[in-house]
């Protein structure tokens, strides 16, 4: 079984993103990795993914270089806001299959949420990745909030021919309850008929022997197909987090949270990182979806930040989405069958690099 790990290397940010606050507390996730990197040893296989998390990944450069050299026979993966990409070594960067950059769509949009400026510093960033040939998959990895348009802000990054996929995570129930306002009027008037949009748009690049990186579509495809961890994204089964204090954690968020608690480095073995499944309860458990979603986050599952109503709203847009892609299957099949591809080449993730699939 491939496992994936996700290594805090510091809990330091070097942005204050409107809807995460930045740095964690140190008291909370120490600021430098405070374990022996040998004591991973013991969990981590060949053909397993490492992915390089935080806070902002790249301020500790050295612990990626060790890691790599140490886990040479690994994937390794980089989740990050994309303002240091100019600092990975050309050695790392050859080695890294998957880099994820944080960008919520439109220039202002992203620097309404992330801060000014930081569209372009990002887009510059990524555009010198592909004049130096870095030919892994780049990751757009959209913040999904009230003032999105799916649509628009989805074809505007592959408008923009850097990214390989677009992933987006809504950020209901993270944010103020009141900041989303008419939130039900958002989720049906905008957010469904955009996706609807954004299918037929997939469609018809299908027609045409294009596979357009919409990760979502793919990944619920490939769960459609063949099945996967519950959630999605893996966390707690096939995934799990490593902070720099040495504690191993379920969802990489969860730093404080009891139920995602797994262990300490040095006391876990692969076997019980192997066996683990996550309890899910309802309305999940009970729901004819569940194979396919998979409670879509265990953090939210679990946490329920905003009550009934964030269950609800969740829900609606995972079952939507969900239901727009099996509605579909017929049409994906005969679009994909006219330009020769198979079914099989339409999924993605190859392997959990950290796209969390559900929106
Ligand atoms: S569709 Fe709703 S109830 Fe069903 S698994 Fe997903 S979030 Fe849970
Ligand atoms: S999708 Fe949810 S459970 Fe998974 S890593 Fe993100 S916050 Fe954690």
């Amino acid at each position: 079984m491939r496992l994936t790990f996700i290594l805090y290397t510091t809990g330091r940010c070097n942005l204050r993103c409107r809807y995460c606050g930045g740095s964690f507390d140190p008291a909370k996730v120490p600021w430098r990795v405070e374990y022996n990197l040998k004591l991973l040893e013991d969990l981590v296989r060949g053909g397993d993914v490492i992915a390089y998390y935080g806070g902002e990944p790249l301020l500790n450069i050295g612990f990626i270089e060790d890691a790599v050299e140490r886990f040479w026979d690994c994937r390794h993966v980089i989740q990050t806001n994309g303002l240091l990409l100019d600092r990975i070594p050309r050695e790392i960067l050859d080695r890294l299959d998957a880099i994820l950059v944080s960008l919520d769509g439109v220039r202002w949009i992203t620097d309404l949420w992330r801060g000014h400026g930081v569209y372009d510093r990002v887009v510059g960033g990524v555009r010198r990745l592909r004049e130096m040939g870095f030919a892994g998959d780049i990751v757009a990895r959209m913040t999904v909030t009230f003032e999105s348009d799916i649509y628009r802000d989805v074809t505007h990054l592959l408008e923009l021919g850097l990214f390989d996929h677009i992933h987006w995570q809504l950020s209901m129930v993270w944010l103020d309850r009141r900041l989303w306002g008419d939130l039900w009027g958002w989720i049906e008037s905008s957010y469904k008929p955009g996706l609807e949009r954004l299918m037929g748009l997939w469609i018809s690049g299908l027609w045409h022997g294009e596979i357009i990186g919409i990760a979502p579509f793919q990944g619920i495809l490939k769960r459609i197909l063949d099945g996967g961890p519950t959630p999605p994204c893996g966390s707690g089964e096939d995934s799990f987090a490593v902070l720099t204090d040495g504690r191993i954690i379920s969802c990489p968020i969860a730093v404080e949270e009891n139920w995602a608690w797994v262990g300490m480095l040095g006391t876990v073995s692969r076997c019980e990182l192997e066996g683990r499944r996550n309890f899910i309860g309802e309305p999940c458990r009970s729901c004819e979806l569940l194979s396919i979603c998979g409670a879509r986050c265990l953090y939210t599952h679990r946490e329920r930040l905003w009550g009934d109503e964030g269950v609800e709203a969740v829900c609606t847009c995972s079952r939507h989405i969900v239901e727009l892609v099996r509605r579909n299957l017929g049409r994906i099949e005969e679009a994909t069958g006219m330009s020769g591809l198979g079914m099989e080449d339409l999924a993605y993730p190859e392997y959990n690099n950290t796209v969390e699939i559900m929106p």
